[in-house]
């Protein structure tokens, strides 16, 4: 299984290895052992299927030495490029054996039948109507150090069509699933050993399932049923729209300490004609407003954020609003991209695209602030006790590592029994991405 792009492909990958364990597949490091390989693809910047088709060609040299060698290998193409090319992937590499889309992948095992029997190529990027959460397997996943912590899709598509991306084509339209399947399932991953599950979505605050009850519940509510789940110790959910961070979200952040007060919550822009040209729907002054509505329920909430820099119109005067709005805010972590044309989106034709030296530019300037205001954030953790969710090795021998409550990853010495436990870690050193520390018998977390 190769995973390129968002968290909701990570989910989407484990839930494909979760559809063909019955089948007899299990994962593999090495895609010379592999009988199967899934490409699970991203559609989201620039040169995305040249991406894949060199991939694959890398793959088709993989799978004709296992030709040879006598061992067949089925080719997988998955994920949004998959959805967006479809036939075309089969046009230019006709060697892939199966190309499915994000909405289709319960029928993989289908399809891997199908394939065998017809010995030809196989192609499902429907949006069908069943949901494809209905046709999951029941039993837990096996624990695994890897999963203490796990993603959790509860909410797919878009509605909202920002100039400048292809999310509303690629994953189609917002849809929730309902609350019941999303509990079941998060009590399945607690049985296998998960401890923190993070709630996804293109749009995740903008979740409206069906409740038990029949009512529609939002994210909120749904937190708050998911903080009752024994062994459930944390809870955190991305990616949030600032329009849909609504009253009851903002007091789950008050009232419950399952929720994590770190808040991935994307500005793009701090220049209100930009965020309109955007069709972000609001402005830079309320997004500053919604930030400290947040910070009052939480005060140690720590937000981070996605940026944008030259969508077409922007000016060195925009620029200079996104500047401001970052020195306002303060962010801990952030990422930061160039505008890149999609193809078929409102801002693609748009008059005024920005010359590519001047993206860079900007793109240097913004990601030095933020890389500051980052290193501030970590620095102000260090000698602090702070309460870290463990969640396998560190590279170094004997090093064990773990997350923090703001999403750090933190070193300390010590060994496998760690996992998947919470323990108080007085905070000594700031590195580069990390942090490092010493586990402490200190009650008095941070
Ligand atoms: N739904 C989320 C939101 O509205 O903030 C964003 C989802 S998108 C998959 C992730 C990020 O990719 C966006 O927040 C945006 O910063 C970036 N992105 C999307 N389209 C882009 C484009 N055409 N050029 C550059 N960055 C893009
Ligand atoms: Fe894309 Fe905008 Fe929808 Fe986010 S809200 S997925 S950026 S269209």
């Amino acid at each position: 299984m190769i995973t390129w792009g968002c968290q909701m492909n990570v989910y989407d990958s484990a839930r494909m290895t979760d559809v063909l364990r019955p089948l007899g597949y299990a994962p593999v490091d090495n895609p010379s052992d592999a009988d199967m390989i899934i490409l699970n693809t991203c559609h989201i910047r620039d040169r995305a299927a040249e991406k894949v088709f060199s991939e694959l060609g890398r793959l088709r040299v993989i799978r004709d030495e296992r030709k040879a060698a006598g061992r067949e290998t089925v080719l997988a193409v998955a994920g949004c490029v998959a959805q967006a090319e479809g036939e075309q992937i089969l046009k230019r590499a006709p060697y892939v054996d199966i190309v499915l889309g994000p909405q289709t992948y319960h029928r993989l095992p289908e399809m891997v039948a199908r394939a065998a029997r017809a010995g030809g190529s196989v192609i499902d990027t429907d949006f069908p109507a069943e949901q494809k959460f209905d046709f999951l397997p029941q039993d837990a996943a096996p624990q695994t150090a890897a999963n203490v912590s796990a993603f959790l899709t509860v909410q797919e598509g878009c509605d909202k069509f920002c100039s400048f991306c292809v999310v509303p084509y690629t994953r189609g339209a917002e849809a929730s699933r309902p609350a019941a399947s999303v509990l079941a399932e998060a009590r399945r991953m607690v049985a296998g050993g998960v401890r923190e599950i993070t709630l996804l979505g293109q749009n995740v605050n903008a979740y409206h399932g069906e409740g038990p009850d029949g009512g529609v519940w939002g994210l909120a509510r749904l937190a708050y049923a998911l903080a009752k789940i024994p062994g459930l110790e944390r809870i955190r959910y991305m990616t949030s729209h600032p329009r849909d961070m609504d009253d009851a979200l903002i007091a789950a952040h008050r009232d419950l300490p399952e929720l994590m007060p770190f808040l991935h919550l994307p500005v793009q822009s701090g220049s209100d004609s930009i965020l309109k040209a955007m069709n972000r729907g609001h402005t830079a002054d309320e997004y500053r407003r919604l930030v400290d509505r947040l910070r009052v329920a939480r005060p140690d909430l720590a937000l981070s954020s996605d940026f944008i820099v030259g969508h077409p119109g922007e000016t060195d005067e925009d620029f200079e609003e996104t500047m401001r709005l970052i020195g306002d805010v303060g962010f801990a972590l952030a990422y930061s991209f160039k505008y890149s044309i999609r193809p078929g989106t409102p801002a693609a034709g748009a008059p005024l695209q920005v010359a590519e030296d001047v993206k860079d530019r900007r793109l240097q300037a913004l990601q030095a602030l933020l890389r500051e205001q980052q290193d501030d954030f970590n620095g102000s953790v260090v000698d602090r006790v702070a309460p870290v969710l463990f969640t396998g090795r560190g590279r170094k021998p004997g090093q064990m590592v773990g997350r923090s409550p703001w999403l750090q990853p933190v070193h300390v010495d010590g060994t496998d029994e760690l996992v998947g436990t919470v323990r108080p870690v007085l905070i000594t050193t700031r590195l580069s991405n990390s942090l490092a520390g010493t586990l402490t018998e200190e009650c008095a977390l941070a």
